[in-house]
């Protein structure tokens, strides 16, 4: 499996986005993001998800340098529609600016409608936590087949939906929980697809509705379904999903008719914690939860007791020296997509460092 810098990778990406069309702004957005997702361990949201980006332009489903529609501006209320622009930028750019607005007025409450796959969210938990501030963020999947089983159904009928909460520490998220609400994320079959692997047990069902780990009919035949985590309890974080981004923050719905995009809305909350309490005595709680947790033994199976956020800053070290393994399919589905844009294989070569 070939292994690359974060450097190489993210020069790659550059290349792609700005052939894309992507202005620099949003070029270097797209490729931080995208890096940044490999190196805290998730490459379902990592340069993987390049090939599909520019399957989504090429069908006119995604705008490079989109210029998003300010819906509300109304005090602590931000209603941004991105109108299907490059999501790692518009959901960075309202990110920011309901931010801007948090130490401004206490809180803010953004609803960003319509973006593009905006990717990993804990990068915008990331942004709001390095600041200062706290995050919460319900998002849905729209305008893409279902692929989520909720509770009791043999068949999909949601996305993945992510659910994101974080607070701030010194230098970033002191605790970050970033989780899709099946079991394993779409991109997470489609890796272990194309790596040959089977998911765990209890993930997928098949077409019939029987449980299956072969992620193959999933990924190649679009059939079958993901499974809620934690049975009805996942399954029903998983509508309300749907429900606040969608319905309460006005996005796409998932029963509206399919384009065959990648279209997220996310409802977020961002607090400025200093408004609210005393950082110290947050930091001071949060601190003490996390060592009341750790001192338990750890489980039969468990070399330590984790707590949300570590296995990424974990991965992020341990990548930054050993490097970023890209799967030979997600290689050859990068170049092929990169040919499809015009780039030639020396000039992909030329931006990984290979001579
Ligand atoms: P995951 O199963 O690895 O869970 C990640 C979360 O669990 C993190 O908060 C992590 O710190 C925590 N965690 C992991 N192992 C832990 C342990 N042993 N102890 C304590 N905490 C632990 O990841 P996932 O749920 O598959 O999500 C992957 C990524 O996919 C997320 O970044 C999510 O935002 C992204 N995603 C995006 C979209 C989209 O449409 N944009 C859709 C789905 C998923």
């Amino acid at each position: 499996m070939p292994t690359f810098t974060p450097q190489a990778l993210h020069a790659l990406s550059l290349l792609i986005a700005r052939r894309m069309g992507s202005a620099e702004d949003e070029a270097q957005e797209v490729a931080d993001h995208l890096v940044r997702a490999n190196l805290a361990g998730h490459d379902s949201h990592g340069v993987g998800m390049l090939p599909a980006y520019v399957r989504l332009l090429q069908d006119g489903l995604l705008v490079p340098n989109q210029v998003p529609n300010t819906v509300l501006d109304a005090g602590a209320l931000l209603v941004v529609d991105a109108r299907r622009g490059f999501g790692q930028r518009m959901a960075a750019d309202a990110v920011r600016r309901a931010i801007d607005r948090a130490h401004e007025l206490g809180a803010c409450v953004l609803a960003l409608r319509n973006a593009s796959h905006v990717g990993r969210i804990g990068t915008y938990a990331e942004l709001a936590a390095r600041d200062g501030c706290a995050f919460t963020a319900f998002v849905n999947v729209a305008d893409h087949r279902d692929v989520q089983a909720p509770w009791g159904c043999a068949e999909p009928r949601l996305g993945t939906n992510p659910f994101c909460a974080a607070v701030p520490g010194v230098d970033g998220p002191s605790l970050l929980l970033d989780i899709v609400t099946t079991t394993i994320a779409a991109g997470k079959a489609r890796v272990a697809a194309n790596k040959g692997q089977r998911v765990p047990e209890g993930c997928l069902i098949d077409d019939t509705g029987q449980p299956t780990d072969d992620p193959t009919g999933f990924i190649r035949d679009r059939t079958g379904a993901l499974l809620s985590f934690g049975r009805h309890k996942g399954s029903g974080l998983a509508v309300m999903c749907e429900i606040m981004a969608g319905a309460v923050g006005g996005g796409q719905r998932v029963d509206q008719p399919v384009r065959g995009g990648i279209l997220n809305s996310m409802l977020a909350t961002v607090i400025d914690v200093s408004r609210l309490a005393d950082p110290a005595a947050v930091a001071d709680h949060v601190e003490a939860t996390k060592s009341h947790i750790r001192s338990s033994r750890p489980a039969p199976g468990f070399d330590e007791v984790q707590l949300p956020g570590e296995p990424e800053r974990l991965a992020a070290q341990q990548r930054t020296d050993t490097g970023i393994p890209v799967d030979e399919t997600t290689w050859y589905e990068i170049r092929e997509a990169a040919a499809k844009l015009g780039i030639t294989d020396a000039e992909v070569d030329r931006a990984v460092g290979v001579n």
